[in-house]
Parts: C-alpha cells; structure tokens; sequence
C-alpha cells in the first residue's frame, strides 16, 4: 500500500499519517524529519537543506527526490509506505512516479487535507514537538500542552518550537505551499488518485475522524 499525505503545513498530515501508519503497519516516511535529522547529526545533506529551511523555503528537488529515493530502497518500505511532506512539487511527483513504477508499485491514495487558512497558522506557531528523533510527539500550548513545562510526556526529553515555526517564516512557508504544492493536487486529480478531506476544529472533524474515513475508503476500494 502506498499512501500520500498532501496538505499546508500543520494542516495535520503527520498526525494522521501516524494512525494510518499503525492501522496498516506501515512506516511514515517524514521527509522534514529525515532532512531535521540529517541537520541535527551535521551530515552533508543536512548542512544543504538547512539553508532552504532556514528561509521557509523548500530543498530543491534533485537534493529532496534523492533523499526519497534512497529511504525507499530500505526494507522497511516492501509491504507499503506513507510519504508525508512529499512530493511538494509537481516535479517531485512526477519524479515519484518514476521511481514507484520502476518497483512495479503504484500510488493507492493521496489524502489531500484541507484546513482553514487561519487555522494553520494559529497552529504552527503554537506548536511544540519533542526533541528526541525516536519520539517526536508533537504538543501544542493551547490545544495539547505537556503537564511539565518544556518536558515530553511520553520520554522526557525537551519540548522546543521549531526553528521554522515562528509566525515570519510560517507565513512564507504557507505562500511557498500555495505557489509550490497546491499544483500537486491538481497532477492527482488528473490520476483519479486524490482524496481530498476537510480537517477543521470548525467542523470538530479531527485527526481521528479524518484517519478513519481514509481506512474506511481503503478498505472498501
Ligand atoms: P515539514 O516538516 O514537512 O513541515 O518540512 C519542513 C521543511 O523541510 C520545509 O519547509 C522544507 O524546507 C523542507 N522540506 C520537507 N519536505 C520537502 C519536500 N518534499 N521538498 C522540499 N523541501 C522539503
């Protein structure tokens, strides 16, 4: 099963993913977290992609699509995937193509989450995740705060802000979202494979609600 997370940023695709992710027993591939680690371990890759995320700008492509390509040769990935955060352009997705059809493998959805404008920003900048990279729980001082301040509740570890989530480079990274990865919904419309959802507080239709009706249409496709 091959499985594709679409949405702006803090819209909840990671969330979700990690229901999905353990419904089906599959891993979620997270490429902001493989380009954070790469930052945090001082690595080649991670000292590049710093200097786009940095701005709220994207990697470019051929950095990113290589990344991918190379977590997808892993073992883990044989009996599916969820692709979280990627692709966010049309030439990633199209590049993504490539690489599932040379596997013989095809996309089986791409969960489009749509969330009010304001919504995503209030949520990114009051979110919090964990630092340690075999944790990540992701917190939020309003909605989901941690019972000690600034420590994780599941591992103890420190609770930060991302550097990206401040609201300046919030709001770059949701017009980088508009010009860049909205186009990505359209490329699947066009191949009957995208499945676009609302997610809102609004509607009260949360990460829960969103993973069960995607399990459900999986199930019954
Ligand atoms: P995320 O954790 O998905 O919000 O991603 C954080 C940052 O990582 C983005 O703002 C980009 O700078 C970079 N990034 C993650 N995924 C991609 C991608 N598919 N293409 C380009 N840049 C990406």
């Amino acid at each position: 099963m091959v499985i594709i997370m679409l949405g702006a940023p803090a819209s909840g695709k990671g969330s979700v993913a990690e229901i999905l992710s353990k419904e089906f027993n599959i891993p979620a591939i997270s490429s902001g977290d493989i380009f954070r680690k790469n930052i945090s371990e001082g690595t080649e890759l991670g000292k590049k992609a710093n200097e786009y995320m940095t701005k709220g700008s994207l990697v470019p492509d051929d950095i990113t699509v290589n990344m991918i390509a190379s977590r997808l040769t892993e073992d883990d990935v044989k009996t599916g995937l969820i692709l979280d955060g990627f692709p966010r352009t049309v030439k990633q997705a199209e590049e993504l193509d490539r690489i599932l059809a040379e596997k013989n493998r095809k996309i089986d959805v791409v969960v489009n989450l749509e969330t009010p404008e304001e919504e995503l920003l209030e949520r990114i900048v009051t979110r919090r995740v964990c630092t340690n990279s075999s944790c990540k729980e992701v917190y939020n001082v309003v909605m989901k705060p941690t019972k000690v301040e600034g420590v994780c509740d599941k591992c103890g570890s420190p609770v930060t802000q991302r550097d990206d989530d401040t609201l300046e480079k919030a709001k770059n990274r949701l017009e980088v979202y508009h010009t860049q990865t909205a186009p990505v919904a359209e490329y699947y419309k066009a191949t009957g494979a995208l499945y676009s959802t609302v997610l809102s507080k609004s509607v009260n239709r949360m990460k829960n609600e969103v993973a069960n009706d995607v399990i459900e249409y999986l199930k019954n496709k």
